[in-house]
């Protein structure tokens, strides 16, 4: 296994659906952008809203 020295910064996106208001986090993807609809919800027939992007540092 390789070893991992450097911190690893991960972007997430924080969605919201604007019809059930199911909230889900998955990695960033190219194009995501705030307050734009990104996908259709799982949950419904809904659309997921971006609500935020976030970056976590791990060790
Ligand atoms: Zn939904």
């Amino acid at each position: 296994m390789s070893k991992s020295k450097n911190k690893t910064s991960t972007c997430y996106t924080l969605m919201e659906c604007n019809s059930c208001k199911a909230i889900k986090k998955r990695k960033f993807t190219d194009g995501d952008i705030v307050f734009t609809t990104t996908e259709n919800c799982s949950d419904c027939d809904g659309k997921m809203l971006v609500t935020k992007i976030f970056g976590l540092t791990m060790d």
